[in-house]
């Protein structure tokens, strides 16, 4: 059968889709970028915003209307938070569980799937869809112990728990055989991984694994609760085989709306954590995610907030309106913020976050890093416009007569322009 893949919002429901894909090929279904043509399609919604509920109705309808007589099945927090609305679209066959997701496959196809088997397999016979593909979401962990009063995460994805450190290293070990350079592990909430099973050092002693036991050539954390960093934490980064970045969301530089929120931090512990980490790994590159609009949040507090994070000097941001979430704490606040207000707020914060990223740039340029091209964006008479990312996370580009998709090469970093970098490769000898 031709499968259509989908998903909308965060890294980990990315990473659920690609797991899902290798499963589709294992039984010897065929992936397919095209909706018209799919005899199945699949959607990973998100409901983490408005937003992106109303993008995840959206792509339900486009797919419909794409292949009218193609079998669809959701998944994700929306389709956990309101079945009923989804079940009652056209084309949708199923609405599987959150907490069933790990089963969708045989459950569309009626087959059980196989545990991966590490046969070395080209990655493009293996993942169709997925040429130029050189970075792997590796899903560590789901659910979250926390009840940030904004989340609606914890609603639709349950309680913490963690997938065995066996496993793990076993889909890596798998992704490497199929070509791939780097592998990002993700989670709801990556840094409790262990702490369902009683190991507060479970996420230290997970990376610790990979980076013995296999020769993965670059591992990345995506987002971590500052809060769940022990001291010893940094000491990870002596293997450079771990991309010196760290996302570390903020959600607000204010205390008096970080208590509202019930986030576990403070201006105070949030400082003394970026200085540890700069302390110990100076190339660190620190990003975070921020909520404007939040119920309660004055001119005052949002002025607070704005300055601390100018302090904080991230190197890169995401920016999102407060919206409420049916059945999180935030929506029987007081104070709701006015939606042009919020507006307001997350225009200067662009701006902030444009000037911080530009500022972390300029602070590369000479300097060498290590590249991973991924993909190629185009072509002038001079060459390919190849694209990667730096270790710590930076958007580069270069013209080279080569494509340079899926190596790892030194680069140096030149100047920045509208979020990415000029880089020289340098290819002696790779
Ligand atoms: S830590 Fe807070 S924001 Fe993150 S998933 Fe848990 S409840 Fe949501």
């Amino acid at each position: 059968m031709k499968v259509h893949l989908r998903s909308v919002g965060c890294r980990l429901n990315q990473s659920e889709i690609d797991t899902m894909a290798r499963q589709f090929v294992q039984q010897g279904h065929e992936i397919v970028q095209d909706a018209a043509e799919a005899d199945w399609a699949v959607v990973n919604t998100c409901a983490v915003t408005r937003e992106a509920t109303r993008t995840s109705r959206q792509l339900i309808r486009e797919l419909q209307r794409a292949n009218p007589d193609s079998e669809i099945s959701v998944t994700g927090c929306y389709a956990q938070i309101k079945p009923n609305d989804i079940t009652v679209m056209p084309g949708v066959k199923r609405v599987v569980d959150n907490l069933a997701k790990s089963d969708l496959v045989e459950t569309v196809t009626g087959v059980p799937v196989e545990p991966f088997d590490n046969e070395p397999l080209l990655r493009d016979e293996v993942l169709p869809g997925a040429s130029g593909r050189t970075r792997a979401f590796v899903k560590v962990q789901d659910g979250c112990d926390n009840a940030c009063t904004f989340c609606v995460t914890t609603v639709a994805r349950g309680a913490g728990r963690s997938r065995p450190l066996t496993e793990v290293l076993e889909e890596i070990r798998y992704l490497q055989a199929m070509g791939f350079q780097e592998v990002v592990l993700t989670g709801v909430h990556l840094g409790s991984y262990g702490h369902d099973w009683g190991d507060r050092e479970g996420l230290v002693k997970l990376v610790q694994t990979i980076l013995s036991e296999t020769d993965l050539p670059r591992l990345r954390l995506s987002s971590l609760e500052p809060w769940d960093l022990s001291p010893n934490f940094f000491d990870l980064w002596d293997d450079p085989r771990l991309c010196p970045h760290l996302h570390l969301p903020l959600q607000s530089g204010c205390d008096a709306t970080l208590k509202r929120m019930l986030r576990r931090t403070t201006q105070a512990d949030f400082r003394a954590l970026v200085q540890a980490a700069r302390a110990k790994v100076p190339a660190m590159s620190i990003t975070t995610d921020v909520i404007v609009g939040f119920p309660g949040e004055t001119d005052e507090e949002f002025a607070i907030s704005q300055a601390f994070i100018e302090e904080m000097a991230f190197a890169g941001m995401h920016i999102f309106r407060y919206s409420r979430r049916p059945g999180t704490a935030a929506v029987r606040m007081r104070g709701h913020v006015s939606e042009d207000a919020k507006k307001q707020r997350s225009a200067k914060l662009h701006q902030l976050a444009e000037r911080m990223t530009a500022n972390f740039a300029s602070q590369l340029e000479g300097q060498m890093y290590p590249v991973l091209w991924e993909h190629v964006g185009g072509a002038t008479q001079d060459g390919f416009i190849n694209l990667g990312y730096t270790d710590n996370y930076m958007r580069v580009y270069c013209v080279h007569p080569r494509v340079l998709t899926n190596q790892i090469t030194p680069a140096v970093m030149g100047s920045y322009d509208d979020g990415r970098v000029f880089a020289e490769p340098q290819l002696d000898g790779v």
